[in-house]
């Protein structure tokens, strides 16, 4: 098929702002285009070369690009530098500079798609010396045979920027409405969320529409993941999951969907992308600890010596990195906590409950430090919920996440059968605390060695009254800080004049102010500010070395905030 055919369509979806216009106009494209150009022209329409998960980027500037147009146009190089600077739009100075060229030449290749397809790729498999000579030659050849319009999407399409402004889920409508019809998406996305190429589901659909409906997960293919709501009480997440739920761990890591073949494992991140070169470890971890011919899907995260988790950023750090990927593979050793369970036993296991793919991902291996399934509570109890979600908090979790008993695994979507639940800083506590020391807690873990959670306390005319056990917002350089600050106040009798209930393994003299942030006040049979008030869910923000215990803030004033 003529490029020109593609570059056409482009042009008039760019036309309108209607996705029902875009769809059918999307469909007639597909219509027209022969089957072995349809999975080109669908990644075309995304700009890409192929699927996430094997994405090759043409990895063209747009400097090389303005110098390619030079030389296939004529133009002044600083000429079309200074048009770019204006129109800002690599495509536009290609269009014109191409329908201003000075002479046309007298014998033109045919410009097909299957021509700009695989120049395409010859070109993003271009590295070493001379390749940006290479793309250079291979770009101005196309642009000699093509369109102005051919131009500009061939100069936007190389410099990674086509931005048609839609996502792939227009062209599943697109391919509904060509080889089935619009009532059938449904059939299509979900085939697509199970086999996220949209090339293979283009030329799919074209021979077989009615088949798509027998698309399963393959083993290889990474499935597009689950995505979860989010809610900040215990009480609103069992309503919503039926009065029962798994409470699960929040880790703050990178979410791994891991797929174990004969052939060895891919990993795949939240955006599909293969990480395997990334995480050669993770990979092996698993591998040491999991049968073959199963997916999982877990958190990966950073483990130090002690077998304790570490946050993402440690994590992070390793992506994208190439050279000395091996001194620091032995820096950061990588953990993986997982949650779920995608395949096993030859088949997809996304119908089956929560409750029972969870059995099922128990029952496949012995957990270790290293891999090992979340935390997790079954609960129908507000008050157990709320304690287990507090526990996550202090061991550097971010919160929970809880899943619907019964919930199948909804690949691609967002949805109830998931909710992410953590304490909400935005609401009724808009202004931060400052309150007095007077306890501590020995931390457990990560935090082993230092104090892991503080008695928190306000100030009343005549002492202090305990207003919440601060266990959360730390980084590690605030806890050293905070130890070497706290342990020469140490004494062996509560302060005089505090009102407490709760007992701490350590007291302190009432000295140092910090400030801290909460989700709300809340009546509490713990606490004694005011008679049993509570900061919930409180987050340590800083020491206040400019404050003194009596500048606190006042019990009074908690009660007042409540009040409001
Ligand atoms: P989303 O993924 O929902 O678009 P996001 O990327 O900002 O949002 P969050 O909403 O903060 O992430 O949380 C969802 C993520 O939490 C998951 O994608 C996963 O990486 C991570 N996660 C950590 N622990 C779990 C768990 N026990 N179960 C499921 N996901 C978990």
């Amino acid at each position: 098929m003529d490029y020109g055919r593609l570059t056409a369509a482009y042009a008039a979806m760019e036309q309108t702002r209607s996705r029902l216009e875009i769809a059918s106009l999307l469909a007639e494209l597909f219509h027209d285009t022969p089957p072995e150009e349809l999975a080109a022209v669908a990644h075309l329409c995304l700009g890409q070369l192929g699927p996430a998960y094997d994405s090759r980027e043409i990895g063209l500037s747009d400097k090389s690009v303005l110098r390619t147009l030079a030389l296939a146009s004529g133009a002044a190089l600083a000429e079309l530098q200074v048009t770019y600077a204006e129109a800002g739009d690599i495509g536009l100075v290609a269009e014109e500079a191409l329908a201003t060229k000075a002479q046309q030449p007298l014998f033109e290749a045919p410009l097909t798609v299957s021509r700009v397809w695989k120049r395409l790729h010859t070109l993003s498999r271009e590295t070493g010396t001379g390749s940006q000579e290479r793309k250079f030659r291979a770009l101005a050849e196309l642009l000699h045979d093509g369109t102005p319009q051919d131009a500009r999407y061939l100069c936007r399409t190389a410099v990674g920027k086509l931005r048609l402004g839609f996502s792939q889920m227009l062209l599943v409508d697109g391919l509904a409405e060509a080889f089935g019809s619009r009532e059938e998406r449904g059939m299509v996305e979900a085939a697509y969320n199970r086999h996220p190429d949209i090339g293979w589901l283009a030329q799919r659909a074209a021979a077989d529409f009615g088949s798509l409906d027998a698309v399963r997960v393959e083993p290889g293919i990474p499935l597009r993941p689950m995505l979860g709501e989010r809610l900040s009480s215990a009480e609103a997440v069992l309503e919503k999951q039926g009065g029962e739920a798994c409470f699960e761990w929040k880790y703050d890591g990178l979410r791994v969907q891991a797929h174990l073949l004969p052939g060895g494992t891919r990993l795949f991140s939240r955006s599909l992308e293969d990480l395997t070169p990334q995480f050669p470890d993770v990979a092996e971890a698993l591998e040491q600890a999991l049968p073959a011919g199963v997916i999982v899907e877990g958190e990966a995260l950073a483990i130090d010596e002690a077998g304790n988790l570490l946050p993402f950023q440690v994590i992070a750090r390793r992506r994208g990195r190439k050279h000395g990927l091996a001194e620091k593979l032995k820096e950061i050793p990588v953990g993986v906590r997982l949650f779920d369970v995608l395949y096993a036993d030859g088949q997809e296991t996304l119908d089956t409950p929560f409750v029972t793919r969870r059995e099922q991902l128990e029952a496949l291996f012995t957990p270790s430090d290293r891999v090992a399934c979340t935390t997790l509570l079954r609960t129908a109890d507000e008050g157990e919920a709320e304690q287990f979600l507090l526990d996550a908090l202090e061991s550097g979790c971010e919160g929970l996440m809880a899943k619907a008993l019964d919930g199948g695994y909804r690949a691609g979507a967002r949805g109830w059968q998931w909710i992410k639940y953590k304490p909400d800083y935005r609401s009724d506590l808009a202004d931060t605390i400052d309150a007095v020391v007077v306890g501590g807690f020995h931390g457990r873990g990560r935090r082993g060695g230092f104090w892991g959670a503080l008695l928190m306390a306000t100030r009343t005319p005549t002492g202090f009254e305990t207003v919440c056990k601060l266990g959360s917002g730390f980084s590690d350089e605030d806890l050293a800080a905070l130890k070497a600050r706290l342990d020469p106040l140490r004494r062996s009798e509560p302060p005089l004049g505090l009102e407490w209930n709760l007992e701490p393994d350590a007291w302190f003299e009432p000295e140092l102010v910090l400030e801290l942030l909460g989700a709300e006040i809340s009546r509490s049979p713990i606490h004694t500010c005011g008679g049993g008030y509570a900061v919930r869910f409180p987050r340590y923000k800083r020491q206040r070395d400019d404050k003194t215990p009596e500048t606190a803030t006042g019990s009074d004033e908690v009660v007042a905030m409540f009040k409001q």
